[in-house]
């Protein structure tokens, strides 16, 4: 007997249709605000599903890359205007699938059409440059063009945001894809499919294939067509895609995991370190690759910055993220949930003091939820498991540093280098900061998770490898440069 779903299941999409798996298992999507509310389905593909998508993005490339890139623009144009007729529910079911709160969800969902309107917008913009040639009959230019079939693998944090500025890049400038989600991410990311669907992409440019990322991520890694890999999540799947593509000999990009430092200096303004560190550190319960993690604060003010920092915390409202009033949803799953859990267990192990929250929130609407309450950490050393490992949810680590120079080294001393960020008055210490802060994004007096669409996005050691993501930088990764010399015959 089959089994009967009540909810919707989202199929795969592969050459411009919504098509069955082959297998009959599905994986439930579920809403980590109430455990019990399953918000769809996605199928457990297998590898010969991945393999009909590849080869569809593989048989639409050549025809994808003629069609030019002013003509893919208009495309993306066309995609933007639908996820922003489309904003309010996927935003809907972004809260309801992962946890963030709905305000949080609607903001994502409309940079996703920013992005798409800024690589929509690339496609009147130039390919290539021309280049003196020391032959004066000559004519020398660069033209981009396209790498071919990429692979896509996003995370479940920002499931409308990551997958649109992998893919809108991808596509404009001529590549076909196969998009594999992140499964906890899933059913949102079908629904930001079906606005490119509908904006009428030619055949087998864009295909979606859902299931585990052992099983699809890797098969889609090994699969041979493949020309490119961009992949954002934790550094471990992360690094053995990375090594995967070196041994395959295929262009890759890895935005991986963060342990963001926050420096309060002495001269800082405390109130505005405090706001950004709140809504650096727990916004979206802690879950951002760029999320503050680390507080370091210079001896002399630390006391003060201390009190005012758990003030604000408590002052944090946990629930459901669909209701008003809330400010921080639960976390994102069962998993994400217990290895908060387990770090905020293993802070008090090593001797860190628990000033504040981190506890399992209870109590009526509350019980079927995975629901924290911000936690903040007195008592911090550099080498604690809680300041060297990425935790991934609403968990502040505050340090003391001796002085200003002390607190860069310790914000230095960790293998990540995603974003860091700085609370300062002083003009030396941040251009110190600036020049010595291993980061890709420096942030001053500002806090360390924020991003613009616009300008590149990626960090240093441990958190990425390859191209930069977004702005002018993704044409890097997501183009090859031909250099034409031209005689005359
Ligand atoms: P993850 O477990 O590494 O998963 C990321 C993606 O990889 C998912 O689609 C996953 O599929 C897939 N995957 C899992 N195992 C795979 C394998 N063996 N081969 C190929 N693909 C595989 O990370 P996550 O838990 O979703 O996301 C959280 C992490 O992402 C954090 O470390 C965070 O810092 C990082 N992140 C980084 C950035 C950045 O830009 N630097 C941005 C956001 C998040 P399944 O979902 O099916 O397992
Ligand atoms: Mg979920």
């Amino acid at each position: 007997m089959q089994t009967v779903f009540k909810e919707k299941t989202y199929k795969n999409f592969i050459n411009n249709e919504w098509v069955e798996a082959s297998s009959q298992e599905r994986i439930p999507s579920i809403n980590p605000a109430n455990k019990e509310e399953i918000v769809g389905y996605v199928q457990s593909s297998t590898k010969e599903d991945l393999d009909k998508a590849v080869k569809a993005a593989d048989e639409a490339k050549k025809a994808w890359r003629k069609l030019g890139q002013a003509a893919r623009g208009q495309l993306l144009f066309k995609a933007a205007n639908i996820l922003e007729e489309n904003l309010d529910d996927i935003a809907e079911t972004m809260t309801r699938e992962m946890g963030k709160t709905l305000p949080e969800a609607k903001g994502e969902t409309a940079r996703g059409v920013a992005i798409l309107r800024y690589y929509a917008s690339e496609g009147m913009r130039k390919e290539g440059d021309v280049i003196p040639s020391s032959d004066k009959d000559a004519l020398m230019f660069t033209k981009r063009t396209p790498l071919g079939v990429v692979g896509v693998i996003t995370p479940w944090n920002f499931p409308v945001a990551i997958p649109i500025w992998k893919m809108a890049p991808a596509l404009v400038y001529g590549n076909t894809i196969v998009l594999k989600p992140a499964t906890e991410g899933a059913v949102t990311a079908a629904k930001v499919v079906e606005c490119f669907a509908k904006a009428g992409l030619p055949e087998g440019v864009l295909n979606f294939v859902t299931g585990s990322g052992s099983v699809i991520g890797q098969a889609l890694i090994d699969h041979p067509l493949l020309n490119a890999i961009t992949f954002t999540g934790s550094e471990q799947v992360g690094k053995n895609v990375a090594k995967a593509a070196t041994e395959r000999g295929i262009k890759f990009q890895m935005e991986m995991g963060g342990k963001n430092p926050v420096i309060v200096a002495k001269d800082a303004n405390l109130d505005l370190a405090v706001e950004a560190v709140i809504s650096g550190g727990f916004r979206s319960s802690g879950q951002k690759c760029t999320a503050s993690s680390r507080v370091i604060v210079e001896e002399a003010v630390y006391e003060e910055f201390k009190e005012k920092l758990v003030q604000e915390t408590k002052k944090i409202t946990v629930g459901n993220g669909l209701q008003d009033g809330i400010w921080m949803g639960p976390c994102a799953s069962e998993s994400q949930f217990n290895t908060v859990k387990k770090y905020i267990e293993k802070g008090k192990e090593e001797g860190a003091s628990l000033l504040f929250g981190g506890q399992e929130l209870k109590g009526e609407e509350l019980d079927n939820g995975f629901y924290i309450s911000p936690a903040v950490f007195d008592e911090v050393t550099p080498d604690m498991a809680i300041a060297q490992e990425e935790i991934f949810g609403p968990v502040i680590a505050l340090i003391k540093a001796a002085d200003f120079e002390e607190a860069i080294t310790v914000a230095n001393n960790t293998k990540y280098g995603l974003s860091a960020s700085i609370f300062t008055t002083n003009i030396n210490n941040l251009l110190e900061f600036i020049d010595d802060i291993e980061a890709g994004l420096v942030r001053i007096n500002a806090e360390s998770a924020g991003v613009e669409l616009q300008a590149p996005f990626g960090g240093m050691k441990s958190s990425s490898t390859g191209a930069r993501e977004q702005g002018e930088a993704a044409k890097e990764f997501f183009t090859a440069i031909k250099t034409v010399f031209i005689k005359g015959s």
